[in-house]
């Protein structure tokens, strides 16, 4: 194989195991495996889970709820961002949970129910508590007058999600917090009160910020292994320990010896030093490898990292073979993952690359095989 990803589905069940454990049972875990379940396989993921007892999963779009659902899950499915008027038939032929984002939209979901004779179709209401994006801005008396006045749609969830829940020096997730509790009671006190409320992904969880965790979390990266460090200020300890849950790999196409001073690759961005060897390996910007990481990179050879030399190109990458000079064309070298002591994960990458972890696993392109581990 050229380039590949290995993926442990033995970690991604330790790591929704510890989510468990550390929300101790107080909250529902619905993992979010939107994406293709940050690209470690929505189906093979999702059967994990449902093995180790999960009855909630969340996507973002009706196809991915479908997939799903063709592939035998069984678990209830929340589809978080997609209520657009053609893919609304299928949310209730394959039993799909809404995430319904206006009150046009309750009202809209009510009259289909009744069109179809289904006696009550649930549904999760967003609120938007201040991120700006998805989710109703309307009061709590407006939203009791929509919810009393449909006859099938059943609010069963009332949700919200945060803007800036790794800043611990803004008080944005307290006011979103406050915003969202506002409505939340002012429903209370109309006799309205959803089985399930839930507010946090990953970072809260992570972070304990218990007020956040409601009936229910929504964590997905930490499933996949990652909790993104506190982009700001000082948060309390991190309470949940998961462990990266993918490794991906690319083979050697071939080495070669250079002089000193050749250059290498598009725009001739690297000099040689000194006479080097270098390994071409078979995956590139088309694979998801980043861009940005021409020339500033490092990969895993032989146990020890090497450099990223000159540009990465579609296909194809260049780099330093001096410190692993055994290796030969068809051996593997690691993008991201583990070989000894060395160890390269999504978070240094984004760094490296000037973007976020979930950029980076989710770019790795559908090209690159996946294998179960
Ligand atoms: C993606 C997403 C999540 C999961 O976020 P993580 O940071 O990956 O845990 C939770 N809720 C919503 C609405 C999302 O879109």
């Amino acid at each position: 194989m050229r380039c590949w990803i290995e993926v442990s589905l033995g970690r991604i069940a330790a790591n929704y195991d510890a989510l468990r454990e550390a929300v101790n049972g107080e909250a529902e875990v619905m993992a979010v495996v939107k994406a293709d379940a940050y690209r470690h396989g929505a189906v093979e993921v999702s059967r994990t889970l449902e093995g180790r007892g999960a009855r909630w999963l969340a996507v973002s779009s009706v196809e991915e709820g479908v997939t799903l659902r063709d592939a035998g899950i069984g678990a209830r499915i929340l589809v978080m961002a997609d209520f657009l008027p053609g893919e609304r038939e299928a949310l209730l032929a394959y039993g799909l949970t809404p995430v319904i984002h206006t009150l046009g939209d309750v009202a809209a979901w009510d009259r289909m129910a009744e069109a179809r004779g289904i006696e009550r179709a649930a549904y999760h209401l967003k609120i938007d508590s201040g991120m700006g994006r998805l989710g109703t801005r309307a009061g709590a008396q407006e939203i009791a007058a929509v919810v009393r006045a449909t006859q099938r749609a059943r609010l069963e969830g009332l949700m919200t999600h945060f803007a800036s829940a790794a800043n611990y020096e803004s008080a944005q997730t307290e006011e979103q917090i406050a915003q969202f509790e506002e409505v939340r009671r002012g429903l209370a006190d109309a006799g309205i009160v959803p089985e399930f409320v839930h507010l946090a992904s990953s970072i809260p969880v992570a972070y304990a910020r218990r007020e956040a965790w409601g009936k229910m979390v929504r964590p997905g990266h930490a499933v996949y292994g990652y909790v993104s460090p506190l982009v700001r200020g000082v948060g309390p300890a991190k309470l949940l320990k998961v462990s990266p849950a993918l490794t991906w790999k690319a083979s050697i196409v071939a080495v070669k010896d250079l002089p000193a001073g050749a250059r290498v690759g598009y725009g001739g961005m690297y000099r040689t030093p000194a006479s080097m060897r270098i390994g071409v390996l078979a995956a590139g910007y088309a694979d998801g490898i980043p861009h940005r990481l021409s020339n500033r990179g490092r990969v895993i050879a032989g146990g020890k990292y090497a450099a990223i030399l000159g540009a990465v190109s579609m296909d194809l990458t260049t780099i330093d073979l001096t410190q692993a000079p055994q290796l030969k064309p068809g051996d593997a070298v690691t993008l991201l993952g583990e070989e000894g002591d060395a160890r390269i994960d999504a978070q240094q990458i984004a760094r490296t690359a000037g973007t976020i972890s979930y950029s980076v696993l989710c770019g790795i392109s559908a090209r690159v095989k996946r294998v179960y581990v």
